[in-house]
């Protein structure tokens, strides 16, 4: 499902290597720091990756009419975090808990490339998205099969399923997994437990320290298989308080009990961040 085609964003490679040569202002002193924090935006995602100077988000935060985390949290969050420009949005699936965010963060922060899959790509709602957050089409780098953007040691591998129109948007989610051979995280959007099972299948070694648990927890995802394959030391498991869905799942928690994961929950924790230390990421206490 995701070996047919395979290839390393070399646009990317050469464009976020760029960034190095750039001027790194006050602003920026701490910016050698390698840091991976899962922002807590309420019932969503935002996962803000940042190495040597370059600052790669996957997904932005939900927004609805009523409330946006883009411009409530995301954007301050971003602010304290020192980031000044985006260099890379990597959307896994265009659910608003995801996607909702961007055209806050847009009017706030330059950005430098959009990654979405490409099997989404026809869909109105993607279309409109973009063009209310001024994104060119040329600036989205449409994800098909297994792609892989290098930042300096970091990979960000990018797993983006078959997925056939009618199917629910949650299972064409773009796995990605970072890391640098020694950090290691994996993080699945809303991808359900058939997902799951095909990357088991199909990739084999996805062991990483940190899973972001799919789907905030919801029963369909982390299955047995997923948890057992990942093995990671802690579980991020993004989830609104008191949110209507009942996320994270009793059995899911169960699960990842058994298994000795440690659990951190963004309704529970806040911002939850790892920075990378002699032991790959580290919890920042
Ligand atoms: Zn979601």
């Amino acid at each position: 499902m995701f070996g047919r085609h395979k290839s390393v964003i070399v646009i990317g490679l050469l464009w976020i290597v760029a960034v190095f040569s750039g001027v790194i202002t006050e602003r920026f002193q701490d910016s050698q720091t390698t840091r991976l924090t899962f922002l807590s935006v309420g019932q969503g995602d935002c996962t803000v990756f940042q190495h040597q100077g370059a600052t790669i988000l996957v997904d932005v935060g939900p927004a609805s009419e009523y409330s946006d985390a883009g411009a409530r949290l995301v954007t301050p969050a971003l602010k304290r975090l020192g980031v000044g420009r985006i260099d890379m949005v990597i959307l896994t699936h265009p659910d608003a808990d995801h996607v909702g965010g961007l055209v806050a963060i847009s009017k706030r922060f330059g950005i430098g490339r959009l990654v979405m899959a490409h099997h989404f790509r026809s869909k109105p709602e993607v279309s409109e998205l973009l063009a209310k957050a001024r994104i060119a089409d040329t600036d989205v780098i449409w994800s098909d099969g297994d792609q892989t953007v290098q930042v300096r040691a970091f990979h960000l591998r990018m797993l983006t399923p078959e997925w056939q129109p009618g199917e629910p948007d949650n299972d064409g989610s773009i796995v990605v997994q970072i890391g640098d051979g020694k950090a290691s995280s994996i993080l699945s959007g809303d991808a359900s437990a058939l997902e799951e099972q095909e990357v088991v299948e199909e990739m084999g070694k996805i062991h990483s320290q940190i899973l972001k648990t799919g789907h905030h927890g919801s029963r369909h995802s982390s299955c047995e298989s997923w948890v057992k394959a990942v093995a990671p030391e802690y579980a991020v498991i993004s989830v609104g308080r008191n949110n209507r869905y009942g996320h994270p799942a009793p059995e899911v928690v169960d699960r990842l009990r058994k298994a000795h994961v440690r659990m951190l929950r963004t309704d529970q924790q806040g911002d939850i961040q790892f920075v990378v230390g002699k032991k790959g990421f580290e919890l920042e206490k």
